[in-house]
């Protein structure tokens, strides 16, 4: 560890949020099955109307605007908010915790498409693979090379990760004959394992599986819940986990 800079994490944490703030578009327009590229400029789900540069400005605006359409009044939704506020503490912490490095850099990058994965998750139960398999193929050379780990120990980790997942999978299709972990939970843990190492791994899996199930109580109340076979989504939890470990060990 590098030691990072106070002064850095406030500009960082501003970054954080602009790009949050983009990950709450990409989010936003993937669950609505709109184009991420076109229109280029955001607009409001319920009248059209295309936003003022202000009504861009992460958080700010939301505040500003208490949370409706300055048009039609239509609440926003709280979703690209606690994207924003997510993306801004990752890239403040990973100032505070690395400074300017390429540990910044690349747990930068990982942590913005594990909170929009995450994010889509939540509401879709499923995580897309635009995010999770671009994430796979750059956190591999990423650790080896810029992060110095070496070509075993990445390898190692996305792979048996990315194994032990998949055995959970299978053994619950077998015995409960329902699907409990989607592939898009495999193909994540594959960058995942990659960042954290295989070392890390049982204290990941155990943070995710304390986690969800803490989830799962909130679950469990939802009119659409159905006792024990309520559906939890795993990758936030995932996620979660891994931001945690990678903040606390680096
Ligand atoms: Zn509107």
């Amino acid at each position: 560890m590098t030691g990072g800079d106070w002064l850095l994490v406030l500009p960082a944490a501003i970054l954080g949020l602009a790009l949050g703030s983009f990950a709450g578009c990409v989010a936003h327009r993937w669950l609505a099955e709109v184009s991420i590229l076109s229109p280029a400029r955001s607009f409001c789900d319920s009248c059209g109307r295309t936003l003022t540069w202000g009504e861009n400005i992460p958080v700010l605006s939301y505040l500003l605007q208490n949370g409706r359409c300055r048009g039609c009044g239509a609440p926003i939704g709280v979703r690209n908010l606690l994207i924003e506020l997510a993306c801004g503490l990752w890239f403040g912490i990973l100032a505070w915790r690395f400074g300017p490095s390429w540990a910044f850099a690349v747990y930068g990058a990982f942590g913005w498409a594990c909170i929009t994965a995450a994010f889509i998750d939540l509401d879709s139960f499923l995580l897309p693979d635009f995010l999770t398999l671009p994430a796979a193929a750059l956190a591999y050379p990423a650790a080896a090379w810029l992060l110095g780990r070496g070509w075993l120990e990445p390898l190692i980790g996305a792979l048996a990760g990315a194994a032990f997942l998949w055995i959970l999978r299978f053994a619950h299709m077998r015995l409960r004959k329902v699907e409990g972990l989607g592939l898009g939970d495999v193909k994540l843990m594959l960058s995942i394992g990659a960042l954290t190492g295989p070392l890390a791994l049982p204290l990941l899996f155990i943070l995710a599986g304390v986690t969800a199930l803490a989830a799962g109580v909130f679950y469990l109340r939802r009119p659409d819940a159905d006792g024990l076979r309520t559906a939890v989504p795993f990758g936030p939890f995932l996620a979660l986990a891994a931001l945690i470990l990678i903040a606390w060990k680096g």
